[in-house]
């Protein structure tokens, strides 16, 4: 688990997050959920170089009670 940890970046968007800061790709991100003990974090992923981002966005986990 720690290495997960260790390969995100945390950022703090602007008025747009769009362009990616490792290899300058223009077109967005993917986006995965990585689960949390608040709930579940966005992860936002390069499609070009694979870098991985961490916004500070909780979903919450409807799944668990
Ligand atoms: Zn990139």
């Amino acid at each position: 688990m720690a290495d997960i940890w260790q390969a995100i970046r945390a950022i703090t968007p602007g008025d747009e997050f769009r362009v990616c800061p490792a290899c300058g790709y223009k077109l967005g991100f993917h986006t995965s959920l990585l689960r949390t003990e608040g709930g579940l974090l966005v992860i936002l992923i390069c499609p070009e170089c694979g870098a991985r981002f961490d916004t500070g966005w909780m979903v919450p986990d409807g799944r668990s009670a």
